[in-house]
């Protein structure tokens, strides 16, 4: 049984953590709201489940995760967006912090999931995954939700510079999933929330219970690792469950195309190794299609491990684990970033030189008021 550590920083971490405890406490949507006071979560492994923030409302709104998962660092209401703020809160409570991660015990495999464009989530996980990696051997994963594009410069630069800084925190990789590119979800704000939080959910609780199950075809945790490490750092996951019948080559197909994927990227382009995990009732697992598909994405991608869970009258669900060797969607995003940066360094110096302001103040130069 494999130990696992699942961290949630800042607002957007906090919510997708909610969802797994929601998920793994057996519930859909309908899941009640007191399951947390008396509901054991039903992970196969060993799974241990924290959250941290500055801002208390946003722990407070979490409904399936344990009070005593949940953990307020002090500071006013959150740190607006300022990453700066954020790693001094970090750095003034850092024992505190680590204290709470060090009683949790110790683990196979972590991972930490932030928002990449707030304030808390965001400066916290490339400090709190640095010191991890400094006091523990296990790995870290984090997986990072990029932000709406249209949501403003700040969030925009710190983008750029959270992901940036994760990566130089010796995190063994980055996990993506884009809110804009995941919009087309649909309905208001918090509906498009839930549901992207929900598949984020989902394709972990899938990805932990294969590493933990009894195979046919046998990916494990070293697989896992050996994927992680093949890129550059970063990776994403595609996810497709069957409703119907439907054959194992279509299921395969569906999780790597645009509706399966966390995050916008041409597989057969852009990845550079690959995991993929079926599961299924026997029937649905014809062997030669699931070898054609996996020849398929192999013979562009380099490797690709496959497992195979056996599920007794399930229809058959895949996950595909991806990592990138190039991104161009980030590589738009960072575009952006840097024209963001550069808008505010420049509303910063005008400011600073007072033009504006003293536009507005010499209309009224030598004179007095009158009376
Ligand atoms: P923090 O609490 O200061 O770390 O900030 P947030 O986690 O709220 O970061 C803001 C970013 O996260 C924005 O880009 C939001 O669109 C996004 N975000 C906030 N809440 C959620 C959520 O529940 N789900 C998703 N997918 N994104 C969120």
């Amino acid at each position: 049984m494999l130990n696992i550590l699942v961290i949630g920083n800042g607002q957007c971490g906090n919510r997708i953590l909610d969802s797994i405890n929601r998920h793994a406490m057996g519930g859909g949507k309908n899941c009640n709201k007191l399951a947390k006071f008396y509901a054991k979560q039903k992970f196969k492994s060993h799974v241990e489940t924290l959250a941290f923030n500055t801002a208390v409302n946003d722990l407070k709104e979490m409904k399936f995760t344990k009070a005593k998962d949940r953990v307020h660092i002090p500071h006013l209401h959150g740190v607006g967006a300022n990453r700066n703020v954020g790693k001094q809160v970090f750095e003034e409570n850092k024992e505190m912090i680590m204290r709470q991660v060090e009683e949790r015990g110790n683990f196979d495999i972590a991972f930490v999931l932030t928002s990449a464009s707030g304030g808390t989530g965001s400066s916290f996980t490339p400090l709190l995954v640095r010191e991890m990696k400094n006091r523990y051997d296990y790995p870290v994963y984090c997986v990072v939700v990029l932000p709406f594009r249209e949501e403003g410069t700040l969030y925009l630069q710190n983008t750029a510079f959270s992901i940036r800084d994760i990566r130089q925190s010796g995190a063994d990789g980055i996990i993506l999933a884009d809110n804009q590119y995941l919009k087309n979800i649909g309905g208001n704000i918090e509906e498009a929330y839930n549901g992207i939080n929900d598949m984020v959910a989902e394709r972990l609780l899938f990805l932990l219970d294969a590493l933990d199950s009894e195979m046919m075809m046998v990916t494990d945790l070293g697989d896992f690792k050996t994927v992680m490490s093949g890129g550059a750092g970063l990776a994403t996951i595609g996810f497709f469950r069957a409703d119907k019948e439907m054959p194992i080559k279509t299921t395969i197909q569906n999780s790597l195309s645009p509706s399966g994927l966390l995050f916008s990227t041409n597989v057969y382009e852009e990845a550079s190794r690959a995991m993929i995990v079926i599961k299924g009732d026997r029937k649905y697992l014809s062997i030669d299609e699931i070898s054609t598909e996996v020849e398929k994405l192999s013979g562009a991608v380099g490797h690709v491990f496959k497992g195979i869970v056996v599920r007794d009258g399930e229809y058959p669900q895949v996950l595909s684990l991806l990592t990138l060797e190039s991104a161009h969607e980030l590589e738009k995003l960072y575009n952006v970033a840097v024209q963001a940066i550069h808008y505010e360094k420049a509303k910063k110096q005008r400011v600073e030189e007072g033009i504006e302001m003293k536009k507005t103040f010499s209309q009224i130069e030598g004179m007095e008021p009158e009376y």
